[in-house]
């Protein structure tokens, strides 16, 4: 029972009605002059939940995976107005733009996340250029408050909120057999698959059922704790490589993860066991195999646009310069599990 435990100081508003929160939010962190940023979709309900907040301007241009490009232009737009603080309402692209001002003027951030990301817990940066993504980790973007409210995310679309589920789930999973794990981020990993796998069904079935988004955006907040301060492994190493190949993001993760778990299957027991128990006794690969066709996500890297030919790249890719994982990455077994999540073949 040896380990090292770190806690990051962001300060959590969790309910339904919590958004009503927000200016007193701003007020307590001391800014006056705040940044809205939303995606273009959702620039018009942001505005309006943001009355009342001392706005000094909007970027409503975030867009997936963060480009410099557009990242220079919220920038911009941050010093224009000379804002003291960022708030973003939206998923973890929204998040992101935040996160790339603070990177650079330290400004604070408030997230109000509507998907299940989990990025507003994390120090975790990432800017792309020319097709490639450079991260890293700094304390300087983690935000200072985050409000999650499940109302707001009603209207997240069934499939977005599945994937995004998913990913969320990987998160837990990852962290359970992570080199630097410990056993408070245990607890909130096998709570996190446990309320997450139990809420997606809902929410697929009725997206507007409350209950249900409750317990998924307080997975998803258990999620995000659960990668704020421990190493992934294989499955998000892969994901990453195939996000390369320009792979949607939650869609691979839901896919790749369930055949991920079979290549960790006998070195990680214990990670295991924890996982079979939140999803009510079934074994972790199948179990989140099945989960997965229950919420009708897609089952095939064939099918989210990943070419055959490229399969052996990839597996390359992920064997260069792998992650810590609890069984070793080589080269033929990688390239098996890939072909299998190509596939989309239940893990035996
Ligand atoms: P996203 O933010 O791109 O959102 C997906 C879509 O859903 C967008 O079109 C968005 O406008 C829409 N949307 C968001 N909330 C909605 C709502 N409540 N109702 C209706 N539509 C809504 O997707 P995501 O999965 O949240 O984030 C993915 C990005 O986050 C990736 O770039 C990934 O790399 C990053 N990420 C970062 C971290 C980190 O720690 N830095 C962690 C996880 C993910």
């Amino acid at each position: 029972m040896n380990f090292t435990y770190v806690s990051l100081p962001t300060r959590v508003v969790f309910g339904a009605g919590s958004i009503r929160g927000l200016a007193a939010e701003v007020e307590r962190l001391g800014a006056k002059r705040v940044l809205l940023i939303s995606t273009p979709g959702r620039a018009e309900m942001v505005r309006n939940l943001a009355k009342g907040l001392a706005l000094a301007g909007v970027f409503d241009r975030a867009v997936m995976h963060t480009p410099l490009a557009v990242v220079e232009a919220a920038r911009e737009e941050a010093r224009k107005v000379n804002a003291d603080c960022c708030v973003t309402v939206g998923g973890g692209s929204t998040i992101g733009f935040g996160k790339a001002i603070a990177l650079s003027s330290s400004l604070p951030v408030v997230a109000v996340p509507t998907t299940y990301s989990g990025s507003e817990m994390t120090t975790i940066w990432g800017v792309s250029e020319g097709g490639a993504k450079k991260t890293g980790r700094d304390p300087k973007v983690l935000p200072r408050a985050v409000l999650y409210d499940p109302e707001l995310t009603l209207g997240l679309p069934a499939a977005v909120s599945a994937a995004s589920g998913m990913n969320a789930i990987a998160h837990c999973a990852e962290a359970l057999y992570a080199h630097d794990g410990n056993a408070i981020i245990s607890l909130m990993a096998e709570e996190g698959i446990r309320a997450l796998a139990s809420a997606l069904p809902r929410i697929v079935a009725h997206p507007s059922d409350i209950e249900g988004r409750t317990a998924a955006l307080y997975g998803s907040w258990l999620a995000g704790m659960t990668i704020s301060t421990t190493s992934v492994a294989l499955h998000h190493k892969l994901c990453h490589v195939l996000g390369g190949f320009g792979l949607p993001h939650a869609e691979t993760h839901s896919i790749v993860l369930p055949h991920a778990m079979r290549y960790n299957q006998d070195a990680a027991p214990e990670a295991m066991a924890r996982i079979r128990k939140s999803l009510g006794g079934q074994e972790a690969a199948k179990g989140l195999y099945e989960l997965e066709r229950q919420l009708g996500l897609p089952m095939r890297l064939a099918d989210i646009g990943m070419k055959e030919a490229d399969l052996e790249r990839a597996a390359r890719l992920a064997v260069e310069a792998p992650y810590p994982n609890p069984r070793k990455v080589e080269y033929a077994p990688v390239l098996a599990l890939l072909r299998d999540a190509y596939e989309g073949w239940r893990p035996l």
